[in-house]
């Protein structure tokens, strides 16, 4: 029997509308729960919408339709966000399910039959949008300490629940570490409010009708939050003790935002011990976000809606993976994240598509190009001599530590530390595209010195093998992308049945295993032409004429504005035809020499090439984008019969930045890069250790 692993988000208010909040609980479980599937784990993961309660009654009201008409129309909302997500949530639960109903009814009897119920008075200041109770102390300068609100004294007849018996108990647990909350801080927050003395707390509402009846005393509703938690066991079918509750419960991890912690921390537990049920595992309490720096609420109509931003991601082909991933890579989990569309591109260029797209792209076209397609498999050699510290810059050990690797990611996966966990994938990532910049595998090709040959083997073998474990373990995160870049490393199987076990010989080859060529899974999000197309389309829609020219990176282009030409003025320049040949011009006499001013008119700047490919019916051209530090150039090289796109991808070169553009074969080219030789035995001009792009050459 593999051991459980229950996971939930929390039940979503249908009172609100899908916002990047519920994305990011929901993306978080879902990483999880897929981990530990990857573990192989047996995982129910769950999520749902919380549909009852007085905002919900209001709103209805509002629309002049009934609670039940409401809570139907917008509880599909968030099945939807699930699946635009591409969560794999095993159960949904709504709270108007008579099968909550009913659990919810047995608690409140539970409850009851053991003493921790009883009805009593109560009046207090009552803030109605957060359904909550506060003492005149808790009061912050006369309002409501959560939302800020104006708050109204309330007297009703309620049934209370003894919370404040379980204070000391609650401590303990805490403490103990058999209740775990994470982050620390969170629990040190909890613990302090536990220890200034807990309160009992009103469980029922007259004040409201849109609830579940309390048992035997219908004028009465069992408190929203009562109703709300006891969801966890409802959807494992509590109070039937047998089936999915006797395998899952208790809860392994609940993931919530810190807005709602102290409902899971205190007031859960409490109900669970009172009731003489486990106590869930542990509460882990993230972060919230922003947007560009400000606090996200419908009365700013700032609200990042997640369906948007899926939909514009897929149609870049990058697909929910891509926001799965900047989610949990931007913000360690625990912490406030802010959200801007330009931290999303910028992570997704710099993460997706130039490390692992590199890797991928690099890997794929050498292994099809050098190897005939077929896969080194490593096993049984010798440790690979390019892995033992032969290789120039350093040892490549790392590379080989797949182990070392496997335990870290784990630790920090444990513990929910997807940002540091990714990090960790990250740096063998590096170190293979680094592995491949210094051994130079286009270079290995073309030797007839059989170590050469055997070197490299062994570069594409570790590559390959860095390239499966990296799809293997962020699995979780982008179950798409991975899935694609594994079946091109011709792996048939699904990573959704992948078992992970504490060994390497998981991100070894076959003998015979060959590449299945696919396309490329991060394609570079261009911004200058998204801009383009949206102003283009804009202005089409006002009738103006579209803007010919790109826009400007880095700032948003609010409305249709009018764009100027760029005018790069035409220029013939025959010479420059050949991009990145250098011109073989005679040793120049002493007439000819210039002065250092007359040098320094040339910008010569360190570029690193993003992507290359070839200009189609030319055997000599090469369209490449580099970076060159402030921004990305497109630059056309005739450098195509020495080297393939794949050879160029990555690599460090010389750029001529302050050359005026100039258009081959229809295509611009915004500069030149050096190299010497002839057409079909040039060298790129490079650097002897890695320098930032952008770096003045002088
Ligand atoms: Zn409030």
């Amino acid at each position: 029997m593999p051991e459980k692993f229950y996971i939930t988000t929390p039940i979503y208010y249908v009172n609100d509308v899908p916002h990047i909040g519920h994305a990011y609980t929901t993306v978080a479980a879902d990483v999880m729960a897929r981990y530990q599937r990857l573990l192989g784990r047996d995982v129910y993961f769950l999520t749902g919408t919380d549909e009852h309660g007085q905002k919900v009654e209001k709103t209805a009201a509002a629309k002049g339709v009934t609670c039940q008409e409401f809570a139907d129309s917008v509880a599909p909302r968030f099945r939807e966000l699930c699946g635009a997500l591409g969560a794999s949530n095993d159960g949904f639960i709504r709270t108007t399910e008579p099968r909550h109903k009913e659990a919810v009814q047995r608690m409140f009897t539970l409850l009851q039959e053991k003493g921790a119920i009883y009805k009593g008075e109560y009046e207090d200041w009552y803030c109605v949008p957060c359904e909550s109770f506060w003492t005149e102390l808790q009061l912050n300068g006369g309002k409501c300490p959560d939302c800020g609100r104006d708050v109204d004294k309330l007297k009703e007849e309620s049934y209370f629940f003894k919370l404040s018996e379980y204070g000391d108990r609650l401590a303990e647990k805490i403490e103990s570490g058999e209740l775990v909350i994470m982050p620390e801080s969170r629990k040190n927050e909890i613990l302090s409010f536990v220890r200034s003395g807990l309160r009992d707390l009103s469980v029922s509402r007259t004040s409201f009708t849109w609830g579940i009846p309390v048992p035997g005393d219908e004028r009465h509703v069992i408190y929203v939050w009562l109703d709300a938690l006891t969801n966890y066991l409802s959807a494992l079918g509590w109070p039937d003790e047998t089936g999915d509750y006797a395998k899952y419960w208790p809860a392994d991890t609940h993931v919530i935002g810190k807005d709602i912690l102290r409902f899971h921390a205190v007031y859960w537990p409490a109900f669970l011990m009172a009731a003489g049920l486990p106590l869930p595992k542990r509460i882990f309490s993230h972060g919230w976000w922003t947007k560009d720096g400000e606090k996200m609420s419908k009365s700013r109509g700032n609200v990042v809606d997640p369906f948007a931003v899926v939909a514009d991601l897929d149609e870049l082909g990058l697909g929910a993976d891509a926001f799965r991933y900047f989610l949990l890579r931007e913000v360690p989990f625990g912490l406030d994240g802010d959200f801007s569309k330009d931290a999303m591109v910028t992570r997704i260029n710099t993460d997706l598509a130039n490390d692992l797209g590199n890797l991928h792209f690099r890997t794929i076209n050498m292994i099809e190009k050098y190897l005939d397609g077929e896969i080194p498999a490593l096993e049984g050699r010798e440790l690979p001599t390019v892995l033992a510290g032969n290789a120039e810059g350093g040892s490549y050990d790392a590379c080989w530590e797949f182990h070392g690797l496997y335990e870290s990611f784990r630790a920090r996966m444990d513990e929910m530390a997807f940002s540091e966990a990714l990090q960790a994938v990250w740096r063998l990532i590096s170190e293979a595209n680094r592995l491949i910049d210094h051994t130079a595998p286009w270079a290995l090709a073309k030797s007839d010195k059989p170590e050469d040959r055997r070197k490299l083997v062994e570069v594409l073998g570790v590559s390959a093998q860095v390239l499966k474990a990296s799809s293997v373990l962020l699995h979780p995160f982008m179950p798409v992308k991975t899935q694609a870049i594994y079946g091109q490393l011709g792996h048939a199987d699904s990573l959704d049945a992948f078992t992970l076990t504490n060994s390497n010989r998981y991100f070894m080859y076959d003998p015979g295993q060959r590449i299945v060529r696919g396309p490329a899974p991060f394609p570079r999000i261009e911004t200058d032409k998204i801009r383009a197309k949206k102003a283009a389309a804009e202005a089409a829609a006002s009738g103006k004429p579209a803007p010919v020219s790109k826009v400007s990176v880095g700032r948003d282009a609010p409305g249709a504005p009018e764009v100027k030409k760029a005018s790069p003025s035409p220029q013939p320049s025959p010479a420059r035809g050949e991009g990145a040949k250098a011109s073989s011009a005679p040793a120049p006499d002493s007439d000819a020499r210039i002065k250092i001013d007359d040098f320094m008119k040339v910008d010569l700047r360190v570029g690193r090439v993003l992507e290359a490919e070839r200009v189609p019916k030319s055997d000599k051209l090469i369209k490449m984008r580099i970076d060159i530090g402030a921004e990305v150039r497109q630059i056309v090289g005739g450098i195509g019969k020495s080297f393939g796109p794949e050879e160029l991808v990555g690599r460090t070169v010389v750029v001529v930045a302050n050359l005026r553009p100039a258009k081959l074969m229809g295509i611009e080219s915004q500069g030149m890069v050096l190299a010497a030789g002839e057409p079909d035995t040039l060298m790129l001009a490079g650097f002897d250790a890695d320098v930032l792009p952008g770096t003045k050459v002088k």
